[in-house]
C-alpha cells in the first residue's frame, strides 16, 4: 500500500515541476553512472513466461518483486547476514547474477554489491517514484532485482541495492 501511495505522489511531483525538464536531466546522469550498459526499452528477453506461468514458479512475494517490482521490507533477508563465499542467482531463471566478493554491507537493510556479473543483467530508468531510479533486473528473464545508486564505495561508487527474496545464494 505505501508503495502504491509513493507512487501516486511522485506522479504528481513530475507533473508539477514539468517532467520533461526533470526527466532529461535525470536521463544524463543515468547514463554517467552505467555507460553503455543501459538497455533499450523495446528489450525482449531470452526466457518469456505468462503471467500465469511466473505465478505457479514463485512464491507470491518473489512473484510481487520480480514480475510487478516491488521491494521487500527493509532487514528483512537473511541474506543480509550471509557471509560465504558464493553466487548469487537470480530465483527467476537461476541465472548467476551476483558474486559474494562485490557483496558489502550498506547498511540500507538490503543485500549490496558494488556491481552485478558481467552480462547478467540490464538496466533501465525508472521514474515511478519521487526521485529517478535505474532499475536494475536479470538479463535473461528479465526479473526485477533492485537499483543501482552512485552512492558505493569506491571506486565503482556503485550500490546495487538488491531484494534477497529474488536471489538464491549457491556457496562454493
Ligand atoms: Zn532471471
Amino acid at each position: 500500500m505505501t508503495t502504491r501511495r509513493y507512487f501516486l505522489l511522485g506522479l504528481g511531483a513530475v507533473a508539477a515541476i514539468g517532467g520533461g525538464s526533470l526527466l532529461l536531466a535525470s536521463r544524463s546522469h543515468n547514463r554517467k553512472l552505467l555507460g553503455s550498459q543501459e538497455t533499450p526499452a523495446d528489450e525482449s528477453f531470452e526466457i518469456q513466461r505468462s503471467e500465469s506461468e511466473w505465478r505457479a514458479l514463485l512464491t507470491e512475494d518473489q512473484f510481487a518483486v520480480l514480475r510487478k517490482e516491488g521491494t521487500e521490507r527493509a532487514n528483512s533477508s537473511p541474506l543480509l547476514n550471509e557471509k560465504r563465499e558464493g553466487t548469487y542467482h537470480c530465483a527467476g531463471c537461476a541465472l548467476p547474477v551476483y558474486r559474494s566478493a562485490d557483496k558489502y554491507d550498506s547498511k540500507t537493510g538490503w543485500p549490496s554489491f558494488t556491481r552485478a556479473i558481467e552480462n547478467a543483467v540490464g538496466t533501465k530508468l525508472d521514474t515511478s517514484l519521487f526521485s529517478t531510479r535505474t532499475e536494475v533486473h536479470c538479463r535473461r528473464c528479465g526479473g526485477h532485482l533492485g537499483h543501482i545508486f552512485d552512492d558505493g564505495p569506491r571506486p565503482s561508487g556503485n550500490r546495487h541495492c538488491i531484494n534477497g527474496l529474488v536471489l538464491t545464494f549457491i556457496a562454493f
